[in-house]
């Protein structure tokens, strides 16, 4: 029975997908967040092995596809009763926020960028392609560990971040529309820190990100994904470090995690293969039924 509701409801997503109106009528008032890394024509060897960059003109047919289909949100109204899309983009790559700060400049989108300030300021070794590229698990390494301690003594930078510089100019054209969010200090996977670690991670990024007018009390956990990124605890601390909004990479939080907002898509929602926008209306609402079953109990389509 339930594969044959599955079965029916693939067979209605194709339908809604060959028309606009249908699809907006599906997502009308949701609030429906798209979370991006970098923008760039020269993706890092890491970038591409992750599938972390879109190449712009790829990126300016999704920003096409989004703005002929949501509204889109400032920050400020994530949580209210209008529905539309809002963008963000993790870690603090360069060409994120001028490559792809341009094309959202032209679409007049507003966006969140989250920061890792230790790469940025001291430009620190970014811990996951560290990591990676030296073969050590990302998911538990730790500030006092063998890599955590010499990432401040790499300073080497592996990776094209924005520089403070490059940040504070930015922040004077685009106020108002583009803001800075909390990543943690260095790109720690939340769960495998100590409490006081966690705190510290936090703060000092926070202390940094307060420096810049356009700073928000957001914060997306690195990596993000279910189970393994996040859990009750994390997101109870957190809150109480004062973060407002809580994002994770995966598209649907936790169950009991209570992540405050509407929908979240992952990191795959929107590829940098997806230019065929009624395959993006199909893909987007597969994400709209599993999100309604996941509200309602049902974990195994997600
Ligand atoms: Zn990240």
């Amino acid at each position: 029975m339930k594969a044959l509701i599955k079965l029916f409801f693939n067979l209605f997503c194709r339908v809604l997908s060959l028309s606009r109106s249908l699809f907006n009528l599906m997502f009308k008032g949701d609030q429906v967040i798209f979370c991006y890394h970098n923008v760039s024509p020269t993706p890092s060897e890491f970038e591409a092995k992750y599938d972390l960059c879109h190449s712009p003109d790829v990126f300016n047919k999704q920003l096409i596809f989004l703005s002929n289909h949501f509204e889109w949100l400032h920050p400020e109204e994530l949580g209210s009763g209008k529905g539309g899309a809002l963008l963000t983009f993790d870690d603090g790559y360069r060409d994120s926020i001028l490559v792809g700060g341009k094309l959202l400049e032209q679409h007049r989108a507003f966006a969140v960028f989250f920061l890792n300030m230790a790469p940025i300021l001291r430009r620190e070794a970014f811990l996951v392609s560290a990591a990676d590229s030296e073969r050590q698990d990302f998911l538990e390494t730790r500030p006092t560990d063998d890599l955590g301690q010499r990432l401040v003594l790499m300073k080497t930078l592996n990776i094209d971040f924005i520089s403070k510089e490059e940040l504070v100019s930015i922040e004077l054209k685009k106020k108002g529309r583009f803001f800075w969010g909390n990543h943690f200090y260095n790109h720690y996977n939340a769960p495998a820190l100590t409490s006081q670690e966690l705190v510290e991670q936090y703060r000092e990024n926070e202390i940094e990100l307060k420096k810049f007018e356009s700073s928000l009390n957001f914060f997306a956990y690195p990596f993000g994904q279910r189970k393994v990124c996040y859990s009750q605890e994390t997101n109870d601390l957190i809150s109480k470090l004062g973060a407002r909004f809580i994002f994770a990479a995966h598209p649907f939080p936790q169950a009991g995690g209570k992540l405050k907002y509407r929908y979240s898509l992952g990191i795959n929602s929107m590829r940098n293969t997806d230019i065929r926008y009624d395959l993006i209306r199909q893909k987007l609402l597969g994400y709209f039924y599993k999100y309604k079953s996941w509200r309602e109990g049902d974990e195994s389509n997600i």
